[in-house]
């Protein structure tokens, strides 16, 4: 899977490539979809949501350009397979995710395989987790019609900020540098995530 369909598409960070190739996603997909587990494609998870493309997945990642020191926020840990590369790539992870179901099965999942530098809660993402900020790495898993500028505030001078912004079928993955200026965004690539729900995203 690494090689045909995440190097072949164009990803280069050597960190992110073995990353990918450590983590057993079969542990994070549903049993009946064992056989599309190394499919570059998203699955279905519990509560309606989906875990990403592997792809996806690797390319979010190098967007946010971890060295291995980084303390790193994730809104929408879903299943937790991006959790755990993240575990992989920086010092320590912060994610929250808005169903308490899916939550508490990362948590096990995590917790099985050895993951120690992370936390989950469960909230709205959408306002960040003040608590820890600021962030040098935050990565947003769901769609989201602006981005929030509350989680813009929680990032470090320096910081990267990805997050897929549009509309609640179609987005484009943002990728944003905070500067001691200001902010500057580019546009990655077209993609399609499940909405982001709540105060600072899309209405339930
Ligand atoms: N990275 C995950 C993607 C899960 S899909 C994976 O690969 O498994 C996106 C997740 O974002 C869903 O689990 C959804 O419940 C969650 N989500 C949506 N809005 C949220 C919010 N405001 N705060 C936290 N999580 C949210």
């Amino acid at each position: 899977m690494v090689r045909r369909q995440i190097q072949g598409k164009g990803i280069k960070d050597p960190r992110v490539l073995d990353a990918m190739g450590r983590v057993p996603r079969e542990k994070f997909v549903l049993a009946k979809d064992l056989r599309e587990t190394y499919a570059d494609s998203p699955l279905p998870i519990e509560c309606e949501q989906t875990i990403s493309q592997p792809y996806m997945v690797s390319l979010m990642t190098e967007c946010l350009q971890l060295k291995g020191q980084e303390k790193v926020l994730e809104i929408g840990t879903g299943s937790g397979y991006q959790t755990a590369i993240l575990c992989l790539l920086s010092k320590m992870v912060y994610s929250i995710e808005k169903h308490q179901e899916l939550n508490a099965r990362a948590a096990t999942i995590l917790q099985e395989l050895g993951f120690e530098n992370v936390r989950l809660k469960v909230g709205d993402g959408t306002k960040g987790w003040p608590e820890h900020a600021p962030y040098d790495g935050i990565m947003v898993t769901a769609g989201a019609p602006e981005i929030p500028q509350l989680l813009i505030d929680q990032l470090a001078i320096g910081g990267r900020l990805v997050i897929p912004v549009g509309d609640l079928y179609t987005q484009v993955l943002k990728r944003l540098v905070r500067s001691e200026n200001g902010c500057e965004v580019e546009d990655v690539c077209g993609c399609r995530f499940v909405p982001l729900v709540g105060e600072c995203g899309w209405k339930a």
